[in-house]
């Protein structure tokens, strides 16, 4: 195996909170062992048309509690085509980099694991995203602080939710997972969450409904996730509206704002940790794998295990929420 002496890092796909954290990490610990490091900006873009930038530790002072990510990041459909990724592999061979560390969600990881077969590089991923949808891993950088950011917004909603006597919806981030949903209920009280792992029938919805805004409240609150699964928020309150009109039905759509913000505690521990096993798992001549942290040990995932799009949920949540909410 090629010796390693320079490590470019970069962020890829949607930012997260605690990706800075997880730069700073890679970066750190990679000059620590020894290693030189190249940032790259804009994600797969940056190795495409080759914004590449020498980094020092001072590159990454000061970073540890800002959201968004200093490298800035960009989908980059280039790298999707044979010749975009060749184009990244040579500007990357010219600045000197030996192997990446990449940051970001499924399809970053996917992008990884196509490169790293084509060319033979060692590449190392690190789950960025505030979806946590990622296999093998019990939680992504990002998520922490997502769920933080939407249990501080549920709380002011549900100020006017009750003073109003309304029922409201509020949608949430997760295309294709109802993580941030499901523990976003649990975390702010709301009486419902509607998530694409399982398709809640409009009768089901009714009966939700009956079950905590008729019954014993005046005001509620359903969390949903934005995805044509559910019909996402919109949808859904046009269906109980239409049934039940009387019913004061209000949307909100949490959109961007889940996406920023300083990372709490554990987002800035977990990048830091896995950042610093991303250099480790270079040294010991690990390639294509996801670091992931799973029962608080630092664990490797294959990139074909990490990407596949059924992280399981755990349904008894659902339950959970519905017992607490009569
Ligand atoms: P998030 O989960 O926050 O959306 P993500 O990493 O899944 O983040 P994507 O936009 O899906 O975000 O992917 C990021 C980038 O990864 C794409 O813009 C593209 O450059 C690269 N990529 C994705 N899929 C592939 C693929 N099949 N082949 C090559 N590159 C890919």
């Amino acid at each position: 195996m090629a010796k390693i002496n320079c490590i470019g890092v970069l962020t890829s796909g949607g930012d997260a909170p605690g990706m800075n954290a997880a730069i700073r990490a890679v970066t750190r610990a990679a000059i620590f062992n020894g290693f030189q490091v190249k940032g790259i900006m804009r994600g797969y873009r940056g190795l495409v048309y080759n914004e590449i930038v020498p980094f020092q530790t001072q590159n990454v002072s000061n970073i540890i509690q800002q959201g968004g990510t200093i490298l800035k990041t960009a989908r980059c459909k280039e790298f999707a085509t044979p010749e975009g990724r060749k184009q990244a592999y040579d500007n990357m061979r010219a600045a000197g980099i030996d192997a990446l560390v990449v940051i970001g969600g499924d399809g970053t990881l996917t992008g990884a694991r196509v490169f790293a077969e084509e060319f033979d590089v060692p590449v190392v991923g690190l789950p960025g995203t505030i979806d946590n949808d990622l296999y093998g891993t019990d939680t992504t950088i990002g998520y922490d602080t997502a769920l933080n950011t939407i249990m501080d917004a549920v709380d002011k909603i549900r100020d006017t939710a009750s003073s109003h006597e309304r029922l409201f919806f509020i949608e949430v981030m997760g295309r294709s997972n109802g993580f941030l949903a499901l523990n976003g209920a649990l975390a702010s009280g709301a009486e419902a969450a509607i998530i694409p792992e399982m398709v809640t029938t409009m009768e089901q919805l009714d009966e939700l409904i009956d079950h905590g805004f008729r019954k014993s409240k005046n005001s509620s609150i359903v969390l949903v996730a934005e995805s044509e699964l559910t019909g996402g928020a919109m949808g859904v309150a046009q269906h109980v509206k239409e049934k039940n009109p009387h019913y004061d039905t209000r949307v909100t759509i949490l959109g961007h704002l889940q996406r920023g913000g300083s990372p709490t505690a554990a987002d800035r521990i977990y990048a830091s940790r896995m950042g610093r096993a991303s250099i480790d798992a270079l040294m010991e001549g690990q390639r294509n794998v996801m670091i992931g942290i799973k029962n608080d040990q630092i664990v490797y995932v294959p990139f074909t295990k990490a990407i596949r799009d059924d992280k399981p949920i755990n349904p008894a949540l659902l339950d959970t929420i519905k017992i607490l909410s009569i």
